[in-house]
């Protein structure tokens, strides 16, 4: 009985999420989902590409709707930043995270980094810069624990403010990583203009750099132009050994993907953090 209900429940779900496709049905299961306690964050490992060791935690939302069962952030959250709930929501992975890796500070992970992603409307926000500093303070961690990951798209929606908030944060000692980079708006005058310290290679790219010989010159070629830069690089979606290996010899600083680790929960990111941070 109880397999038959969960078949149910999959159609139901399944009903639901077609429905939802217009966005209205999600924005309405949005509402309310804080409180209700339908968020949690998984984390996903970054190591250093030469020694293996953990370096940074990405924390990513998941959102389990008691209407709609699962939906991959993909779905919620263009609409969450439709709607202006992305502030809201933000807010409370920001104050979750900080938490998470306070929690964490006291054992193994004290060297580790905590990235966040945020949108544009939070950026946008006056108290944002205040919000960060109080969620350090409140979770007693120092600002170059906290990295937030921005979309190249967050930095053109209102450039010069954007680039005094990201001053202010880096005069806080907050790092500022670009996600996704290489996709969509990519221009290089960012690179300079913002206070950037890290840049992630998109998975675009990464995907292809074994069999692609386009791919694999422009990923050389933006490893190349981070190191000219100063910048930190971080490779996106290294889903095989083969990878690994291509882009450690690059000159890539830092991995992230499924050959390293799946977004877990955090007991199991101390599991890995603990085999990991030794070596
Ligand atoms: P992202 O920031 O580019 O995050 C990386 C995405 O790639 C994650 O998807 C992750 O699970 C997936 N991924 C990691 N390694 C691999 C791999 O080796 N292969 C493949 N195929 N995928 C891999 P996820 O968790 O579904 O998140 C999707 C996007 O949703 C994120 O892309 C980010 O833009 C957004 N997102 C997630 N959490 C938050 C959040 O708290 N706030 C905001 N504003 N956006 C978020
Ligand atoms: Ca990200
Ligand atoms: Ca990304
Ligand atoms: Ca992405």
């Amino acid at each position: 009985a109880k397999k038959a209900g969960r078949a149910e429940q999959r159609v139901f779900y399944d009903a639901m999420n077609a429905a939802a496709k217009d966005g209205l049905v999600i924005d309405g299961a949005l509402r309310g989902a804080i409180e209700a306690n339908e968020f949690h964050l998984v984390y996903q490992a970054i190591t250093n590409a030469h020694t293996g060791k953990l370096t940074k935690v990405e924390a990513l939302l998941r959102w389990h709707s008691s209407l709609l069962g699962p939906v991959p952030p993909d779905r919620f959250i263009p609409v969450a930043e439709d709607s202006g709930m992305i502030i809201e929501l933000g807010t409370w992975v920001l104050e979750q995270a900080c938490r998470q890796m306070g929690a964490w500070k006291q054992g193994t992970l004290d060297d580790v980094t905590i990235s966040i992603n945020v949108s544009a409307w939070q950026l946008a926000d006056p108290g944002f810069v205040k919000l960060v500093s109080q969620a350090l303070i409140r979770n007693d961690l120092a600002p170059h624990q906290l990295e937030l990951e921005l979309t190249e798209r967050v930095l053109i929606e209102d450039a010069a403010n954007v680039q005094a908030v990201l001053g202010q944060l880096r005069a806080l000692g907050v790092g500022i990583s670009l996600d996704d980079f290489g996709t969509g708006y990519s221009s290089l005058s960012y690179l300079t203009q913002f206070h950037l310290n890290t840049l992630k290679i998109d998975r675009a790219f990464v995907m292809d750099i074994e069999h692609s010989e386009r791919s694999n010159n422009l990923v050389h070629a933006i490893i190349a132009m981070g190191h000219s830069l100063g910048l930190q690089l971080v490779a996106e979606g290294v889903e095989t050994a083969g990878q690994a290996a291509i882009l450690e010899k690059m000159g890539c600083h830092y991995l992230q993907g499924y050959h390293i680790s799946r977004p877990i929960p955090p007991a199991e990111l101390l599991r890995f953090a603990d085999q990991r941070i030794s070596m």
